[in-house]
């Protein structure tokens, strides 16, 4: 059997992506491949997600986009 692992950030061309904490080596994957601050507010959003699974994706989006314009304003 040859089994070879595709990240589903590549495959499915997504700009972040999260399991559930629970699942055996959870796990969350960002795409390199955006501009810093999407990279920032991506990374964020993935680890709302994985913090408060289950929290909508309205609330999810708001808080990446709250804390990545803060650090954008300290030039984090
Ligand atoms: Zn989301």
């Amino acid at each position: 059997m040859n089994c070879t692992y595709e990240s589903p950030v590549k495959r499915m061309k997504l700009r972040g992506y999260v399991t559930h904490q629970k699942m055996e080596g959870a796990k969350i994957l960002v795409n390199p491949h955006q501009e810093d601050d999407d990279f920032n507010e991506v990374l964020l959003h993935e680890i709302a997600h994985a913090f408060w699974w289950g929290a909508s994706e309205e609330k999810i989006e708001h808080f990446a986009a709250i804390t990545s314009q803060i650090l954008k304003k300290f030039g984090r």
